[in-house]
């Protein structure tokens, strides 16, 4: 993933990123521009779901944003009695 240099609006390339949490993603960047030369960090953060997981993680809580749904609990009824 690319980034946009902060100080000449070069492309900076993404050199390494490790998850911090099940969330959160820091990544270190490398401007592209020779005479600017910025190496700098991003963290970028889940901050809301869009549509939800088929496989939730019980473990991690995303909130949803205002055009999704979160499945409520008459669907999640008829697609247990449609299971078995
Ligand atoms: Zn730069």
């Amino acid at each position: 993933m690319a980034f946009t240099c902060p100080h000449c609006g070069a492309i900076a390339n993404t050199r390494t990123s490790r998850m911090m949490s099940a969330k959160l993603r820091e990544a270190r960047h490398q401007c592209s521009d020779l005479e600017c030369g910025h190496t700098f960090a991003t963290l970028t953060e889940v901050v809301r779901t869009l549509s939800p997981s088929a496989k939730p993680n019980p473990l991690v809580f995303i909130p949803y944003g205002k055009k999704a749904q979160p499945p409520d609990d008459r669907q999640l009824d008829l697609l247990a009695d449609t299971a078995g």
